[in-house]
């Protein structure tokens, strides 16, 4: 017979196969979504991080006597920090730090009030063993955050000190000297540059010689199938005209897995807006087990639950999917303005493709709408309006994309643009140096070049290139010849699952740089409700940014991370001040304060975001085939 030791030890075992491998191990194979859960486990593992907070929460009568033990707790180990004799690893106890202030934080009675949830009482009732709190309500998601959390308090995030053997491999070069001490340290950053250098082969650009040669093949495929030649390929009118708006070519060109055809086939039957140009679709790979193409698809492939969502909501999108609350920043027609000295004007509402998650979504109704260009009336009023507006210098031309207009409607603005003494920059925001570089032909190129003319005026070119897989040699000659001119061309990235493994966004920065553009946002992406699956936790933006953006060198690395505060805009992510994280949902979602960009200039309310959960976007990298060991240190982002 069992003794009741044994089941403790049987049961142990099973937390290490369960709990530690499968968010710490190189054993991803167990690691798969929606997987079977011990959900006791976990449990178990969650008192286990921290017996002494499994104590205080279950020795507690009632919430407000565990909250005020919970508070006596953590500033007790806080003060621990500043002990002479304490045995913290120096680096454990910013961590330490970081993890009180957010635990004060999410256990504070405002908190809870503002967002309606205490996890304070899930955690309390769990001690309790109340078993109203069960697995269905309080996701793993939840525990790990506190496992993590619990962790964290007590110094034991082990991210620094985590196993011996790489203790005792780092080598104590600040205790040497001269050339001994810098060739050490040089050994250590080889080390670090060939481990990046060995991710980035991971993700090959389109600029190297096998992808082209396939690519010359999809190209010609293509051609065949629409009767064209190589003249017709490069003109961009025959682009628009070819532009794919329905699944058959798709089907005949492309292996698409069964799902794609059907979300495709429902797109179009419920006149969601779909398109892709030929040229972006021979970036696809021709078969879907080379799989370097998936950031590529997903821009342009619409998922089963966008296409869902998208045609329940047909009639209110306009108003539902205006995540950004630009009906309300809109001070007239076609004008959009967060900033003081920044206007956005969009004359034109279509592009030569739709990218699903288009923040504009909800006023584009379809791809080369033959009806997207405001009326003359409507954009002279416009205009009228920026010489209202003196303290407005730099206006964004964009829509839709602007840059599919014609020649001579571009040029009309443009004119109108340059008539204004005091705009002093006009930015071209376009996708078509990514998925329509023919668009920059000679005469074009001279056209727009007229209105550069520093120190008067500068015309800029902020384009959106996801993933090194977009960069090809005929991105590369339009970006250089726009750079020619000596116009700068900018990137704003949106980062999403699909660019957001180890090292992905690093090579996009590197590749970028290598045609002559400069990273200039990192967007994460909101929470609209329809392109859900793409998303990516602030923790990972901010662990990206710390841990793999800052090996590059400074001039690669020029993207600022930011989250746009809906009516507000851009808040900079690294400005740790500038939101809080304030509670953990049920589900694992974490809540977010943010503050708005022109805090302690005016005073405006904080905006709440709710997060994806941490454990959810890892499960959908582990069921991409990465490794999570790799990203454990996600949860001591804040
Ligand atoms: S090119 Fe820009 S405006 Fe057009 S669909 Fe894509 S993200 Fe939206």
């Amino acid at each position: 017979m069992k003794s009741k030791k044994d089941d403790k030890a049987e049961k142990w075992k099973r937390i290490g196969t369960k709990i530690i491998d499968d968010v710490f191990s190189d054993e991803i194979s167990i690691f798969k979504p929606k997987f079977e859960v011990d959900y006791e486990a976990y449990l178990e593992r969650l008192w286990s991080a921290n017996p002494e907070i499994h104590a205080i929460l279950k020795s507690a009568h009632d919430l407000e006597s565990a909250r005020d033990a919970m508070y006596t707790y953590l500033e007790k180990a806080e003060r621990k920090i500043f002990d002479v004799n304490n045995d913290l690893h120096i680096l454990e106890k910013a961590t330490v730090r970081e993890g009180i202030r957010v635990f004060k934080s999410i256990i504070g009675p405002i908190n809870e009030y503002r967002t309606g949830v205490s996890a304070l009482e899930i955690l309390w009732k769990l001690a309790q063993n109340k078993r109203e709190v069960t697995a269905t309500e309080v996701s793993v998601g939840f525990l790990l955050e506190f496992i993590n959390l619990f962790r964290s308090v007590i110094g034991k995030s082990n991210i620094y000190l985590e196993n011996n053997e790489v203790k005792k491999h780092i080598p104590d070069f600040l205790k040497m000297e001269g050339e001994e001490a810098s060739q050490v340290r040089s050994g250590i950053l080889d080390d670090f540059g060939s481990t990046v250098k060995k991710y980035f082969k991971k993700f090959p650009s389109g600029l190297e010689e096998e992808v082209v040669s396939w690519r010359k093949e999809n190209k010609e495929k293509i051609l065949r199938y629409f009767g064209g030649d190589d003249e017709d390929w490069n003109d961009y009118k025959w682009q628009l005209r070819n532009v794919i708006s329905d699944s058959k070519p798709l089907v005949e060109l492309i292996e698409l897995t069964n799902d794609q055809k059907i979300s495709i086939e429902k797109a179009i039957k419920n006149k969601i807006p779909f398109g892709i140009t030929p040229y972006y679709l021979s970036l696809m790979d021709s078969n879907i087990s080379i799989g370097y193409d998936h950031a590529v698809r997903a821009q342009v492939i619409p998922p089963k639950e966008y296409v869902d969502t998208m045609s329940l909501h047909r009639k209110d999108r306009n108003i539902l999917f205006d995540f950004m609350g630009e009906h309300d920043t809109s001070p007239a027609d076609l004008i959009t303005r967060r900033y003081p000295f920044i206007a956005i004007l969009k004359p034109f509402n279509t592009c030569s493709q739709i990218c699903i998650y288009c923040q504009r979504n909800w006023e584009i109704e379809r791809v080369m709408d033959p009806k997207a260009l405001a009326s003359r009336e409507k954009i002279e009023e416009a205009l009228a309006w920026l010489d209202e507006h003196k303290s407005i210098g730099d206006v964004l031309v964009t829509g839709g994309d602007p840059m599919v207009m014609k020649d001579r409607q571009i040029q009309w603005i443009l004119d109108a643009l340059a008539e204004k003494k005091h705009i002093y920059r006009i930015r071209l925001g376009t996708r078509t140096p990514v998925v329509l570089p023919m668009r920059w032909t000679e005469a074009f190129l001279q056209l727009v070049s007229k209105y550069h003319e520093p120190p008067k005026r500068e015309i800029a070119v902020v384009t959106h290139y996801e993933h090194s897989y977009e960069i090809t040699p005929e991105t590369l000659k339009t970006v250089q010849d726009i750079r020619n001119l000596g116009i700068s061309v900018y990137n704003q990235v949106v980062y999403t699952i699909e660019n957001s493994r180890r090292f992905e966004l690093a090579k996009l920065r590197w590749d970028l740089k290598s045609i002559g553009v400069d990273p200039y946002y990192t967007f994460n992406m909101k929470g609209k409700e329809e392109t859900k699956r793409y998303m990516v936790p602030i923790a990972r933006i901010l662990q990206e940014r710390k841990e793999e953006a800052r090996l590059l060198p400074g001039l690669d690395r020029t993207d600022e991370p930011v989250f746009n505060v809906p009516k507000l805009g851009k808040n900079h992510l690294r400005a740790w001040q500038d939101h809080r994280l304030v509670m953990i949902l049920p589900n694992g979602s974490r809540v977010y304060e943010f503050h708005p960009w022109e805090k302690n200039i005016t005073p405006i309310p904080p905006y709440n975001y709710i997060d994806v959960p941490i454990y959810e976007y890892l499960e959908e990298l582990a069921a991409r085939g990465e490794n999570i060991r790799d990203y454990r240190t996600i949860w001591y982002y804040y």
